[in-house]
């Protein structure tokens, strides 16, 4: 049985207020715009393309007065001012995804979970190609949904990343096919408790009905309705798992998780299997930036979490320099202890966390130097490490202490790689 499309409630009505103007922000600027005035506030000063009207340098409470709704960005916590202060007076607060989703009259796929939500649904796209089928991807890499709004084809599947703040803040949202890859911890500044992490993720399945489909790993208890799916074993797949291309066991769990949500929309094991040979993966995740010197180098920047670090350390048999670190997030690093006691000949530590993982890690048995910048640490790898070893930036750490984003340290990761 395949899943069809569900009907959508209509968006609210306007004046729309967009608290935030990040990529999603901006997007959803535009998409709005033919639907009601639409007014926008920013508490710093980003760039914006010229078309979108904008208070900035405001937290957006005096243009409340004049608004229906709101939509609120990923990034703007529940305690802004103006989302407050909204929900005081009973004005309805959303996502842009939620309002997207509204609009889109397409099959919807969404793909929730901490960690392997990119690279997945990057996955799916390159499975609904492989089955010669119209799809677009929306996620934090590429365009945001509401970008897609309006270009669509309306026969195309829609696989897009949710976010735990982009499922908080949604309201009716209930996608076709939700697939949960893992839930460990992470984001405890801002959700507070594993409990209410939990709870902003899974709020995707509660609203679910028994027509649509819901997959998650074995043993993960779901709320909602939908019919029930785990992910399968890869002996189940027409390919040898050797042929897979993407690395390590993790992604060996996100790519049974995304075959089992291929089949849920009937899609066939033959396109899963090609799209499973020729899928490298996503930039800055395990990403294999050259050998120098008999040196693999790894750019795995958006391991910003202990889990995502640890499932990337556990890729490789041995070998390791593993370069940690970047600002702290609210949590300890104990989690890597074992992976770096089993896979790591040392480690190089930087930014924020440096003090914090010598003292989670102290009992590792490898070298830890603490390097300050990853110049340094990579310095200090490249001389240490020998043929056949590894030299891993997965940093287990957001990186905002140092750089703009996880993409700009891998970016100047990739640059720092000794010529060959
Ligand atoms: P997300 O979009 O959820 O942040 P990504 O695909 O961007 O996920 O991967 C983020 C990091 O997590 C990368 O370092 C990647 O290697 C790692 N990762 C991917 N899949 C998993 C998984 N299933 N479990 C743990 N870590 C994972």
């Amino acid at each position: 049985m395949s899943v069809g499309r569900s009907s959508r409630p209509p968006l609210p009505e306007g004046p729309y207020l967009i608290v935030g103007l990040a990529r999603s922000g901006v997007a959803a600027a535009r998409m709005l715009r033919g639907h009601g005035e639409v007014l926008a506030a920013d508490s710093g000063s980003p760039e914006l393309p010229d078309d979108v009207e904008a208070q900035l340098g405001s937290d957006g409470l005096a243009l409340l007065e004049r608004a229906a709704c709101v939509v609120k960005s990923p990034g703007v916590p529940n305690e802004a001012p103006a989302i407050v202060r909204a929900r005081e007076r009973g004005v309805p607060v959303m996502g842009e995804l939620e309002l997207a989703w509204r609009l889109l009259p397409n099959r919807f796929v969404a793909v929730t979970g901490t960690n392997g939500k990119t690279t997945t649904v990057e996955l799916l796209g390159a499975i609904w190609r492989a089955a010669r089928l119209p799809v677009a991807v929306a996620g934090n890499v590429g365009t945001p949904l509401s970008a897609l709004v309006g270009e669509v084809e309306p026969d195309a599947t829609i696989v897009c990343e949710v976010s735990s703040f982009q499922a908080e803040d949604s309201a009716e949202l209930a996608p076709d096919t939700a697939l949960l890859l893992n839930l460990t911890e992470d984001h405890l500044d801002r959700h507070g408790s594993l409990e209410a992490y939990r709870e902003a993720k899974l709020c995707l399945f509660a609203r679910q009905t028994p027509e649509q489909v819901a997959v998650a790993p074995p043993g993960i208890e779901l709320p909602g309705r939908a019919r029930r799916l785990d992910f399968g074993d890869p002996a189940g797949l027409p390919l040898d798992p050797g042929e897979i291309r993407l690395r390590g066991a993790h992604n060996l769990e996100n790519v049974m998780g995304a075959a089992a949500a291929a089949f849920a929309a009937g899609l066939p094991p033959e396109a899963v299997a090609e799209a499973l040979r020729s899928f490298a993966g996503v930039p800055h995740r395990l990403e294999e930036v050259g050998t120098v010197r008999g040196v693999l180098y790894v750019n795995d920047s958006k391991a910003t979490n202990v889990s995502s670090a640890a499932r990337g350390i556990e890729s490789f048999d041995g070998g390791v320099h593993a370069i940690l670190g970047g600002s702290l997030k609210g949590g300890g690093f104990e989690g890597l202890r074992e992976p770096v006691a089993a896979r790591c000949r040392a480690c190089y530590l930087i930014g924020e966390a440096a003090e914090r993982l010598a003292a989670d890690l102290r009992d590792a048995g490898v070298p830890l130097h603490r390097c300050g910048k990853l110049e340094a640490a990579v310095e200090a790898a490249r001389a240490a490490a020998e043929p056949g070893e590894v030299v891993l930036l997965s940093p287990a750490c957001a990186s905002y202490d140092q750089f703009r984003d996880y993409e700009q340290r891998g970016d100047r990761f990739r640059a720092l790689i000794p010529p060959a």
